[in-house]
C-alpha cells in the first residue's frame, strides 16, 4: 500500500512539476493570487484563524470537511497534493493530526513552513478522569481539543502570526494588527467564560464527546462523556448505568452533544435518567467548532458554548 502511494506520488510530482513550470513561463505579475501565502490547515479552527489573520494576503485551504468526525479521518492522494503544495502547514497537533507526519516523510519539504500550533502549549493527559481508557483512537497520550479553549486558541493564534510574518515579512504590519484583533476577541471571550462560570452550582457536565477538557481544567468543572473519543463508538450497558448514577447523585438535568454526532446515546441516557427521577432532561448543543455551523462561526460557536455551560453549570 505505502509503496503504491509512493509511485503514484512520484508520476504525481512529475506531472506537477511540468504544470508548475508551464505556468511559470506565463507567470504574469499582475496577478495578487500567485503572491498569496499559500496555507493548508488540517481542520476548521485553523483555517478560521488563519483568513482572520492572514486575510488578503493568504489563501487558505482545509482537509478536513467541515463538520466531520476528526479523529478517525484520513487524508486521500489528493489532499497529499494539496499539502505538496502549500508555503504554510497548519497542524493542530497532540495527536489530533497525527497523519500528516506520514504526508510530510512522502513530499518534498523545501520552502515549506510546518506549524504544530499545540507546540509549547502545556497539554492534558488523556484519560485520566474518564472511563473510556482503551476506547480512544487518538494518536499520542495527550488531549488534543484545544482550540475549544479560547485561552489555548490565543496560543495557537500567536503560533501561526509567527509563521505567516516569517514566510511573509513584508506583512508583518497587516497581520500583527489582525492577529491583535482576533486576540482580543479571544481574550474577551475567556473573561467572560471565567466570570459567567465563576458562580457555577454544578462541578459536572455530561457531553456526547468528551471534548472539552481544556474548558472544564481553566473554569474548573469536569466532563463525563457518553460515549469514547470517536463518533463511531458505542457506551456499555455499564457506562450508561454509571452516568445514570453520576446525573441522579449531582442533579445534572442537562446533556451536552454536538450537532455532529449522533444523538441516539444521549436520547438513551435522558430517558433513563427521566424515568428514574422523573426529571425533564434537556439535551443541548455545545459546539466542537469543526465547521460553520447554525449560522454560526468558530468564535460564534465558542461564544454559545458558554451560554449552553451557564445553563449547565448554573441551573437549580
Ligand atoms: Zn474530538
Amino acid at each position: 500500500m505505502r509503496r503504491e502511494w509512493l509511485a503514484l506520488l512520484l508520476v504525481l510530482t512529475i506531472t506537477v512539476s511540468a504544470a508548475a513550470l508551464s505556468i511559470i513561463s506565463s507567470h504574469n505579475p499582475e496577478n495578487p493570487s500567485n503572491t498569496k501565502v499559500k496555507v493548508v490547515a488540517t481542520f476548521y479552527p485553523l483555517a478560521y484563524m488563519a483568513e482572520g489573520i492572514g486575510g488578503d494576503r493568504v489563501s487558505v485551504k482545509t482537509l478536513i470537511p467541515y463538520n466531520t468526525e476528526v479523529h478517525s479521518w484520513q487524508p486521500s492522494m489528493a489532499d497529499m497534493i494539496t499539502v505538496s503544495e502549500a508555503d504554510v502547514i497548519l497542524l493542530n497537533g497532540g495527536g489530533l493530526d497525527w497523519w500528516m507526519g506520514e504526508i510530510l516523510n512522502s513530499i518534498n519539504m523545501s520552502g515549506k513552513l510546518i506549524v504544530d500550533t499545540s507546540q509549547g502549549l502545556e497539554l492534558l493527559p488523556l484519560g485520566s478522569e474518564n472511563g473510556h481508557e482503551g476506547d480512544h483512537i487518538e494518536r499520542g497520550d495527550y488531549d488534543p481539543h484545544i482550540w475549544l479553549s479560547p485561552y489555548m486558541a490565543v496560543r495557537q493564534a500567536e503560533r501561526i502570526f509567527s509563521a505567516l510574518v516569517e514566510k511573509d515579512s513584508s506583512g508583518v504590519k497587516y497581520y500583527q494588527e489582525r492577529f491583535e484583533a482576533l486576540k482580543k476577541r479571544l481574550e474577551d471571550l475567556d473573561d467572560r467564560y471565567q466570570k459567567e462560570l465563576a458562580n457555577k452550582t454544578k462541578e459536572v457536565i455530561i457531553v456526547a464527546h468528551e471534548a472539552y477538557g481544556y474548558l472544564a481544567a481553566r473554569y474548573g468543572f469536569r466532563q463525563q462523556g457518553v460515549i469514547g473519543i470517536s463518533a463511531d463508538q458505542q457506551p456499555s450497558i455499564q457506562a450508561i448505568r454509571d452516568l445514570v448514577d453520576i446525573m441522579t447523585r449531582y442533579n445534572i438535568r442537562v446533556i451536552y452533544l454536538d450537532p455532529a454526532y449522533s444523538a441516539s446515546y444521549v436520547m438513551a441516557l435522558k430517558s433513563d435518567v427521566e424515568a428514574k427521577t422523573g426529571w425533564d432532561v434537556q439535551i443541548m448543543k455545545l459546539y466542537l467548532a469543526l465547521g460553520p455551523a447554525d449560522g454560526k462561526d468558530y468564535l460564534g460557536q465558542l461564544e454559545a458554548n458558554l451560554e449552553a455551560l451557564i445553563v449547565g453549570l448554573r441551573g437549580s
